[in-house]
């Protein structure tokens, strides 16, 4: 017999796209027993953080928008960062985000007593909430490199993700380390700008070719008149989205389509040896897939060159590279990217005393299906280790895993149950099964990335996007240990 219980409490940790996400759904229900939390003054997530030039998403927009929230004004098919930014803060506007959200609060520790999580806040409170949810994101801690002398430079240093929105590139010599997206995005504006652009590159990647279609007033006029032709859109882009999805998962023509255009991308390069410095020793896609229409059109400028001899040291006036040379700068740009899977909260005790990092210690039974992690009870990480960041857009990801927290909370609601944990044994089969699909893809093809994060194998999703769909539609009770 099941018995009738309040609302339960929920704390949502981050109100970036995913916490949002978690959060509208739930006032979609007129569910308003929730919290979030967020460490900045505003949500936005990686769209509030990443300011750098040229920043934009590799999704297309139509697609990284949520499906019940569309958008026909996007002014290009990959609109920019800001324009992104915007978008958020419409929607938690529109769905008065702010009065559910302590803006500059870091949760600084949570633990599980007495089948509840009660955290501590960087403002010295308490909460108590029945469910947690971390929707803090796997890329959230900037990755600083281990370069001798990094702090002797007496130029300005900037991170990608910690742009001076006032530094002003006009008239300065530029020098940019990292050549994953975030660099390879910010090259063609700062190009634009500089006098100089030293791009240092160790380890070149491929890039795809995609034209960045602007939408003029006719199209958004379309499909605000039309809203079918959004809807359309947003299909079509999800099923290209898929078809890189799968080439990384297995050999095919897909993956032999991507090679090709990235070779004949590499084409653009008129020069002889500039294009074999630029040549990638790996597969297409074995790092995160890069697409630009403007990189190597960049690098081809007279005001850029680039650099692959290894950066040795870096002195108070530039950049010293092993050929001996010194790179004279203005500004430093660190596009090294972030280490991965540091979420939010550092500290949290789950049943027993179990500590989230000793947890995450056990390669074999780090988490179960992305979204729990075994000893921690009513916990959900959405876009957790694991899950198909490289298959599928990070939006719909969210989504999947904000429909099974729901789930989770009616059965809590409907008293059927009290706390759920995963099983260590379910952890494990997850692990194990893990363990054995990655042979085909592409992330294990020989290259080093911050997909493997200090693990032998990559934790990323070797199985087609609809496969998470289908594990995540509803929640597998017996997987867990069950109080009610
Ligand atoms: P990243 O892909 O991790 O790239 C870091 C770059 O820094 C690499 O080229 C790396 O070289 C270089 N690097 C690191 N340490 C170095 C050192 N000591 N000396 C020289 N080079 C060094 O970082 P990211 O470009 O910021 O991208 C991270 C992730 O953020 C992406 O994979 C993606 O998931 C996300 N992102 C998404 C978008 C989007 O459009 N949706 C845009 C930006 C970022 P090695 O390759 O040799 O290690």
């Amino acid at each position: 017999m099941t018995r009738s219980h309040s609302t339960p409490s929920v704390g949502i940790i981050g109100a970036g796209m995913s916490g949002m996400l978690m959060a509208i759904k739930l006032l979609q229900q007129g569910k308003r027993n929730f919290t979030i939390f967020e460490r900045a003054k505003k949500v936005g997530g990686v769209w509030r953080e990443n300011r750098y030039p040229g920043v934009a998403c590799d999704v297309a927009s139509f697609s990284y928008c949520y499906e019940f929230e569309p958008n026909t004004e996007w002014s290009r098919r990959f609109s920019g960062g800001a324009e992104i930014q915007a978008y958020f803060e419409g929607i938690a506007k529109k769905y008065q985000l702010d009065d559910y959200t302590q803006f500059e609060t870091t949760v600084t520790a949570a633990r599980f007593t007495d089948e509840r999580w009660q955290i501590e806040t960087s403002s010295g409170e308490q909460h108590n909430f029945d469910v947690l949810v971390d929707a803090t994101g796997p890329l959230n801690e900037k990755f600083y490199p281990d370069i001798p002398g990094l702090e002797n430079f007496q130029g300005t240093t900037l991170h990608t993700a910690d742009w001076d929105d006032d530094y002003d590139l006009n008239g300065k010599r530029v020098g940019i380390i990292g050549s994953g997206s975030s660099g390879v995005q910010a090259t063609w504006p700062i190009a634009q700008q500089a006098t100089q652009l030293d791009v240092f590159i160790r380890t070149p990647q491929w890039v795809m070719p995609t034209p960045n279609t602007e939408y003029g007033p006719l199209a958004k006029q379309l499909k605000r008149k039309v809203p079918l032709l959004g809807w359309l859109t947003r299909k079509f882009y999800d099923w290209v989205g898929e078809q890189f999805g799968r080439a990384a998962l297995a050999d095919g023509w897909r993956r032999k389509l991507v090679a090709w255009a990235c070779e004949h991308n590499l084409k653009q390069v008129k020069d002889a040896e500039l294009r074999e410095k630029l040549r990638p020793q790996e597969q297409a896609m074995c790092k995160r897939m890069i697409v630009s229409d403007s990189y190597y059109k960049a690098l081809q400028q007279d005001n850029v060159s680039v650099e692959r001899s290894a950066i040795t040291q870096i002195e108070a006036d530039g950049v010293r590279t092993a050929d001996g040379e010194l790179h004279p700068l203005d500004l430093l740009v660190l596009a090294t990217g972030f280490r991965p899977n540091v979420w939010g909260v550092k500290d949290i005790t789950g049943v027993d005393g179990a500590k989230l990092e000793d947890i995450w210690q056990d390669e074999g039974s780090r988490n179960y299906q992305s979204i729990a992690v075994p000893g921690l009870s009513n916990f959900f990480m959405l876009i957790g280790p694991n899950s198909p960041i490289t298959n599928l857009s990070l939006i719909d990801i969210a989504d999947i895993g904000v429909d099974y927290v729901l789930q989770c909370l009616d059965k809590i609601e409907a008293g059927e149950i009290k706390t759920m944990t995963p099983k260590k044994s379910a952890a494990e089969k997850f692990g194990s099964d893990l363990a054995g699909s990655f042979d085909d893809t592409i992330w294990v093809s020989g290259c080093s990335s911050w997909y493997f994060d200090g693990s032998t194998l990559p934790q990323t999703w070797p199985w087609a996007p609809s496969y998470y769909r289908e594990k995540l539609k509803t929640p597998t009770l017996t997987d867990f240990h069950i109080t009610s």
